[in-house]
């Protein structure tokens, strides 16, 4: 018998259990979890899934699984209409958590999930717990795995933290999928294009004075990002209305324009400044409304010209389902990592494809400009440098698009960067 430590904890391997170095050189000891925190031992669930490394399948098995939660510093605090209103603290950070897979047969898989203001360690909290379930299955049945770990948090719910949290492991499952394959994960799922429509977001917020957001427009548009967002649903409309003409004069006429009130105006406000902002020929009014009135979305929808999107705060398919059905949005604006991945990205793009749907995922851009590169409908990406120092690859932006990189996967490497702001980490199974 062999016992292995690690930290806190300890496990026991027996003589038949014990690996040959001969059939998986790059063994190393069986462990259960380290952490920088003290961590329960899993009482010997490891052993058993390790053994399923030795099974007589050819098929790849799980043998590690790594989780960290990152803490990312923002140059400086963000404002959207949330803080105008008084519901929402200044955002200083973001936080970020991640999944890495690797397999017997030595493929790795990177993905993340992330937070704003609160819920980045419960989203680490309830990965920590589901993640051993992994240890032993086959990477390539995604649907499956992706069942057996909803299902194991599943008392929490289906949708918000949990699925959150499960959001990371998925995306390291699609992001090791595509590169066992050594494609770009786009051209896994069958890319329509091998460019997105791009816009930009970060240079817009409320806290910026106008002088600047129009001089970070400008520079936007020369890096070749297509569109430019501006924040709105400030309590006085006015003060919005101002800051749009005054960008939209200081773009011109030709280049595509959005706003996005985030859920901060009441139904009447909507109408009211929706009617007053359709001479500026908008691409779309975002989040106009409380993102769960899909009533009165669908309203606002068919009372004005201008194209209404809304869905990144919704946190499961099924929400979304709301939105379709009520006929509450011309853009659907889905987040993989809030909605607990990739699977439930693709099967959420089948039904809105189906209805007639354009989107433009929300955030996260080193995900979602693959999965926009494979809906069937013309979308946007959206562009945001904030989440630049945790990876080595920069995406490209060229004449109002942004280029879907070739490198497989998802195509990045985490920075030495991401290593300093990792607050907390903890690992599975065999090294
Ligand atoms: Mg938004």
């Amino acid at each position: 018998m062999r016992r292995a430590r690690s930290g806190h904890c300890a496990t026991t391997v027996s003589a038949e259990q014990q690996p040959s170095r001969q059939m998986f050189p790059k063994m190393v000891p069986v462990v259960t979890q380290i952490s920088r925190r003290p961590q329960c031992p899993l009482s010997g669930k490891l052993i058993t899934q390790a053994g399923y490394l030795y099974d007589e399948s050819m098929n790849d098995r799980i043998r590690h699984v790594s989780l960290s939660s990152v803490v990312l510093p923002l140059d400086h605090p963000v404002s959207d209409a949330k803080v105008l209103t008084g519901r929402q603290r200044p955002m200083t950070e973001i936080v970020l958590l991640f999944a890495e897979i690797a397999t017997r047969d030595d493929q790795h898989g990177i993905g993340f999930s992330y937070s704003k203001r609160a819920g980045g360690p419960a989203q680490y909290a309830h990965a920590k717990e589901v993640a051993d379930n992994l240890l032993g299955e086959d990477p390539s049945d995604i649907g499956r795995v992706y069942e057996k770990v909803l299902w194991a948090g599943a008392s929490v719910g289906r949708s918000g933290v949990a699925t959150q949290a499960i959001a990371a492991i998925d995306i390291a499952l699609w992001d090791l999928k595509a590169k066992r394959a050594k494609l770009p994960l786009a051209k896994l799922l069958g890319a329509y294009r091998d460019s997105v429509r791009t816009y930009n977001t970060s240079g817009g917020f409320l806290h910026a004075p106008i002088e600047e957001v129009k001089e970070r427009a400008s520079k936007s548009l020369a890096a070749g990002i297509g569109g430019i967002k501006l924040k709105v649903g400030q309590p006085d409309s006015r003060m919005d209305l101002a800051r749009v003409r005054a960008v939209r004069d200081h773009l011109g006429a030709g280049v595509p324009l959005m706003v996005d009130a985030n859920q901060q105006w009441d139904r009447s406000t909507a109408l009211r400044v929706g009617r007053a902002l359709e001479e500026f020929d908008l691409v779309w009014i975002e989040e106009p409304l409380d993102a769960y009135d899909a009533e009165g979305h669908a309203h606002l929808a068919a009372d004005l010209d201008t194209p209404i999107a809304t869905g990144e705060m919704l946190t499961s398919v099924a929400e979304h389902v709301r939105l379709i059905d009520a006929r509450a949005a011309d853009i659907l604006q889905p987040d993989a990592p809030r909605i607990g991945g990739i699977t439930p990205f693709l099967r959420l793009a089948a039904l809105a494809d189906h209805h007639g749907l354009q989107v433009a995922p929300h955030f996260a851009m080193e995900i979602h400009l693959h999965l926009a590169a494979a809906y069937p409908r013309e979308p946007w990406v959206e562009h945001f440098e904030w989440l630049d120092p945790l990876f080595n690859e920069r995406l490209e932006t060229v004449d109002g698009r942004m280029l879907v990189p070739d490198r497989p996967g998802l195509g990045f490497t985490t920075s030495e960067q991401r290593e300093a702001w990792t607050v907390d980490s903890c690992e599975f199974g065999i090294r």
